[in-house]
């Protein structure tokens, strides 16, 4: 197929135009940050994880039906064997294919390893995880991290050449939420833009997701005592909503999946470890890929048609409840965040 025959093919019952998957290679990570994680946790059997030949697969069938925008996530996708393979081979749909932006969300702490080879195979955009500049609070908040191992990977990716590296940041109240000002202020002397993200009920974890719940309005209001800023209409593919920084090339997004609902615009669907097409973070709608795939190895017309058809299913949005027990069991590293 050649890259002109790339038509959008998928349109939900609501008109939505799906051109953004978010695919998890693997459930695994090195960290267990507290709002993802719980202290213990079982992975999946490595049987039941699309393998690398099947994820470039799935991505050629969605590519081929007009997703133009990729992005590579898990668990820790830099910690999944042959990685670098699986992006050689992700940035190549973009010579046949709709596919225009190859992206990825890392926690940072194997960039050192991953950053220039990335780049080299057409990795466009990277999202790195940063909650805190205090290296005890970066281990107590991640569990296991490291924060000058994430830094080395901050500064490979800067010097790796893509086009913009970000930085994410949870901020939960009492946790990290005075380091508000400080973690912008990182992200402005570094040359990098950074969203805040509200934390999501998404699978069980050991604390009370309502009491530590900091919303993006709350965030904004304490960046503006420090930063001018200016409400953009910038848009990047995802779901953050940018200002402008003055006197800064930096961009401050806000995630803000509670106050702010952005289902009405939404434009992706996810994939998750073990080849669940998910079609919304916050339902249980679902197809089951890897089913199809592992019956009919070879045939991409039947998978691209089992794609076409989930549009039917796409709900109109998510329903979360932060004083609830969690309706989605499943966690952030399993769905892909
Ligand atoms: N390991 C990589 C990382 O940390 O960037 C990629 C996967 S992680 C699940 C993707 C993003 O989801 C991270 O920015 C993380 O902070 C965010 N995340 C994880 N659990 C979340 C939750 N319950 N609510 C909101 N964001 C969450
Ligand atoms: Fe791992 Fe990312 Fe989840 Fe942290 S947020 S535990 S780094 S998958």
């Amino acid at each position: 197929m050649s890259k002109l025959d790339a038509q959008p093919q998928l349109i939900d019952r609501f008109g939505r135009h799906v051109t953004y998957v978010r695919m998890s290679i693997t459930d695994r990570c090195d960290f267990r940050c507290v709002y993802c994680m719980d202290e213990e946790m079982t992975f999946m059997p490595r049987e039941q994880l699309l393998t690398l030949e099947e994820i470039v697969f799935v991505l050629r069938a969605f590519c081929e039906l007009g997703v133009e925008n990729v992005r590579i996530t898990g668990g820790e996708p830099l910690i999944r064997r042959n990685v670098d393979w699986l992006f050689e081979q992700v940035g190549l749909l973009k010579h046949s294919t709709a596919l225009k932006e190859l992206n990825i969300t890392t926690n940072g702490s194997q960039l050192p390893k991953y950053a220039k080879s990335m780049a080299e195979s057409g990795v466009d955009r990277i999202n790195i995880s940063l909650d805190s500049l205090n290296p005890e609070r970066f281990r107590e908040l991640t569990r296991t991290g490291d924060l000058n191992a994430v830094l080395a990977g901050i500064e490979a990716a800067k010097q790796a050449g893509f086009k913009r590296v970000k930085l994410n940041a949870v901020i939960m109240k009492g946790r990290n939420d005075d380091e508000i000002i400080d973690l912008a202020q990182f992200a402005i002397d570094n040359d990098l833009d950074i969203s805040y993200i509200e934390e999501m009920p998404l699978g069980h974890v050991s604390h009370q997701r309502d009491e530590s719940y900091c919303s993006s309005d709350e965030v904004l209001a304490i960046l503006q005592q420090a930063f001018e800023l200016t409400s953009s209409d910038i848009q990047t593919g995802g779901p953050s909503h940018y200002y402008r920084v003055a006197g800064s090339k930096s961009k401050i997004g806000f995630i803000s999946p509670h106050s702010h609902n952005f289902c009405e615009s939404c434009n992706r669907v996810r994939v998750t470890t073990e080849g669940r097409l998910l079609l919304c973070l916050g339902q249980e709608h679902s197809v089951d890929l890897r089913e199809i795939i592992r019956q009919y190895p070879d045939d991409i017309e039947l998978l691209k048609q089992a794609i076409i058809d989930s549009m039917e299913i796409k709900p109109k949005g998510h329903d979360f409840n932060l004083k609830e027990e969690p309706i989605i069991f499943r966690h952030m590293s399993v769905t892909g965040g």
